[in-house]
């Protein structure tokens, strides 16, 4: 009971928060839709979020997230995929997921294009200076770009970011903009930004964040966290 508490002050507040940095940027919160990020936690936790109004879960791994939403079949929730997605398991992931969130290379949307659902993607892109450190490569953008409008079961909604642990995330989200406007010369309708976590939400609508995927801040402690 208490730990329900716990959760709904969390959500609460954090909502509270994203509306004020809404207004503070002079955006309406209606064009913002925030993901509860919710790996490591029980399918019951996703329910709790349920009851408080969560629509929008993101998962990042397959075996837990197919496990949930089995168990979950009864409520309205829309599942994110939000984690490296292996070539392998995206016919899986498209039978729960509605939209994806880490496209970073063509073997996966080949993967995904196969499949009779409609799926909404992001390209995620590596902002680091490491490569393979899941996203695409900046210079490959429209290539992949090309690859998922080429599809007839994929939507390019826009693009997705983790802000770099060792930059300042405005500047990080800077870049995601430019990018989104290399997408968007490309498929006028891709306008969509999936940037933002628990850290760095504020800054992530100020940049224009139409998706926020935020875990720690709404669930709390992830207990088996490393
Ligand atoms: C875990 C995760 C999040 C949420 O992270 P928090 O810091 O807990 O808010 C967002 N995006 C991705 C890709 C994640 O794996």
């Amino acid at each position: 009971m208490e730990r329900d508490q716990a959760l709904e002050q969390r959500w609460h507040e954090v909502n509270g928060r994203i509306a004020a940095a809404a207004s503070a940027a002079g955006r309406n919160v209606s064009d913002i839709t925030t993901i509860v990020v919710t790996k490591f936690h029980p399918a019951s936790l996703v329910r709790d979020l349920w009851e408080l109004g969560v629509r929008h879960v993101g998962e990042n791994r397959h075996q837990e997230a197919v496990a949930k939403h089995a168990e979950l079949t009864d409520v309205d929730l829309t599942w994110h995929f939000v984690g490296q997605l292996q070539s392998n398991k995206a016919k899986a992931a498209s039978e729960y997921c509605s939209l994806v969130h880490s496209v970073d290379r063509v073997s996966l949307v080949t993967s995904l294009a196969g499949q009779p659902r409609d799926v909404g993607v992001f390209l995620e892109i590596n902002l680091t200076d490491v490569p393979g450190r899941g996203g695409v490569e900046p210079e490959s953008l429209e290539s992949l770009a090309e690859a998922v409008l080429g599809t007839s079961n994929l939507t390019l909604r826009g693009v997705m970011a983790v802000a770099p642990q060792d930059e300042d995330p405005r500047a990080a989200f800077e870049r995601v903009v430019g990018y989104s406007e290399r997408i968007r010369a490309l498929s006028a309708s891709s306008t969509d930004l999936s940037i933002g976590m628990s850290g760095d939400f504020e800054e992530a609508i100020h940049a224009g964040a139409t998706h926020l995927r935020i875990g720690a801040a709404i669930t709390g402690k992830r207990s088996d966290a490393t």
